[in-house]
């Protein structure tokens, strides 16, 4: 039996890649797409459209919302997926810890999936980072560079962000007592307790992180290169597969389903 699936934001970057995939596999079936840019809204075939969930989702019956659109709007529409029991996906970056509090509150009451990275590779470097830091040992000063396109909205980038707390995790620091994403003037020497983060801007670069483990005489340089959105798109449907069905409980994130 096939998934259904409502696309939030579907005419965004993120959200046409996935509704394309979505409807060239018949592990899933397109059932409606949302955009508040309506009149973008084109080719839909037999979907359900609109410009907010609240009016397309009554029209999709049993669908898994995939929302990959801006924080306030991923979490008006978790409010609504709550009220309604709807499972939700969510692939949106840059919500506050306030917001990512009351996620986990609706997760209670309906399924929802976050993860501000759905590629295979980022998440199996999740699981290698902190063996890796631990191995190192504290003489290796940790940084970490991210690239991407022009158009992005949120720095550092939630991958950025996720990794980082991965690797202050193996170090048993907090991610926020430590992080420095600025360096300008009279900085002095460098804390050892520290793991920078700096964001690069420009073009249209998909998503690149670099992760530096900087010790005596040596460098070891761990890169993730996004090629295409797809890589994203394809575990955003894979979430939704895994979610449909499920109950709810906390945030499940990408480790529930590896
Ligand atoms: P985008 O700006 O291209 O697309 C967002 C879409 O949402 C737009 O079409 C916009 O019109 C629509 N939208 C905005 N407000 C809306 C509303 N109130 N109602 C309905 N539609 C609304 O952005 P993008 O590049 O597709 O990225 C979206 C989010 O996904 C960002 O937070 C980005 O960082 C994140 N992202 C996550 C991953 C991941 O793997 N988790 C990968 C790439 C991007």
């Amino acid at each position: 039996m096939s998934t259904p699936i409502v696309v939030m934001g579907a005419c965004g970057r993120m959200g046409r890649v996935i509704a394309d995939l979505a409807r060239d596999d018949e592990a899933f079936s397109l059932v409606g797409l949302v955009d508040s840019r309506t009149d973008a809204l084109t080719m839909t075939g037999d979907c359900a459209t609109g410009g907010t969930l609240a009016e397309v989702l009554p029209r999709c019956p049993g669908a898994v919302v995939i929302d990959f659109t801006a924080p306030a709007v991923s979490l008006a529409d978790a409010r609504l997926a709550a009220e309604k029991g709807t499972p939700l996906v969510i692939g949106t970056t840059g919500f506050s810890p306030e917001q990512l509090q009351e996620l986990g509150e609706l997760a209670k009451r309906t399924p929802i999936f976050w993860s501000s990275n759905m590629s295979v590779g980022v998440n199996v470097l999740m699981k290698i980072l902190p063996e890796l830091t631990k191995a190192l040992g504290d003489k290796y000063d940790i940084e970490m560079v991210e690239l991407h396109h022009n158009r992005k909205k949120d720095s550092p980038s939630g991958t950025a962000l996720m990794l980082g707390e991965c690797l202050a995790e193996a170090r048993d620091w907090k991610l926020d007592d430590v992080r420095c994403s600025a360096r300008d003037g009279i900085i002095g020497e460098r804390p050892k307790a520290q793991i920078g983060i700096q964001a690069i801007r420009g073009g249209d670069v998909v998503g690149v992180h670099t992760i530096y483990f900087m010790g005596p005489g040596e460098r070891i340089e761990v890169t993730h290169q996004a090629h295409s959105r797809e890589t994203f798109a394809q575990g955003a449907l894979r979430a939704a597969a895994w979610l449909a069905g499920r109950e709810p409980s906390r945030l499940y994130r990408m480790q529930d389903i590896f």
